[in-house]
């Protein structure tokens, strides 16, 4: 199954990448998310007892991951679909290049990720175009038109099954 990916942040954040996602979930595609966040945290304990939830803080901001799991939820994305940058410590483009070079090398093949990134987009391709993997990553950064690049990319989608199928649900 043709696999297609979205970072969080910035991306998947959006409403409208989010119903792109949603559509290209019914069109059959496997979808992954790959975000720079890492998993394993844990609060201080007063931020835990103040919460309720863990907390991590990247340039002064909170966040929590919740809102990752209920969005994959919300979407249909199972949570081993979810990619976390373990540790966090490697930067956005090296961690996401590694990751698609790991999965290329294990058989499995991604043919688009969506991310507003533009290192991460700049390292996907050069490693693309050096045959360390076959995604193609697509920028939403901005206004960037990557509607128009992603249904280049997804042009042999059937989409005349894909319309019986709305027709029918
Ligand atoms: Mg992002």
């Amino acid at each position: 199954m043709k696999r297609i990916s979205f970072d969080y942040d910035g991306t998947l954040t959006r409403p409208r990448i989010r119903a792109y996602a949603k559509l290209c979930k019914r069109l059959g595609y496997d979808i992954h998310i790959l975000t720079s966040r890492q998993n394993d945290i844990t609060s201080p304990d007063y931020l835990y007892d103040a919460l309720g939830h863990d907390f991590f803080c990247y340039r002064g901001i909170l966040y929590c991951n919740d809102e990752v799991f209920a969005l994959a939820e919300e979407l249909g994305i199972s949570e081993e679909n979810i990619h976390f940058n373990p540790g966090g410590f490697e930067s956005s483009g090296r961690w996401k290049s590694t990751f698609f070079r790991t999965e290329h090398e294990e058989g499995r093949k991604y043919i688009l990720h969506l991310d507003d990134d533009p290192e991460v987009i700049q390292r996907l391709n050069k490693d693309k175009y050096q045959c360390w993997h076959e995604v193609t990553a697509v920028s939403c950064f901005k206004t960037a038109p990557w509607v128009d690049k992603c249904n280049i990319l997804l042009a042999d989608t059937d989409w005349a099954a894909y319309l019986a199928l709305k027709a029918n649900s």
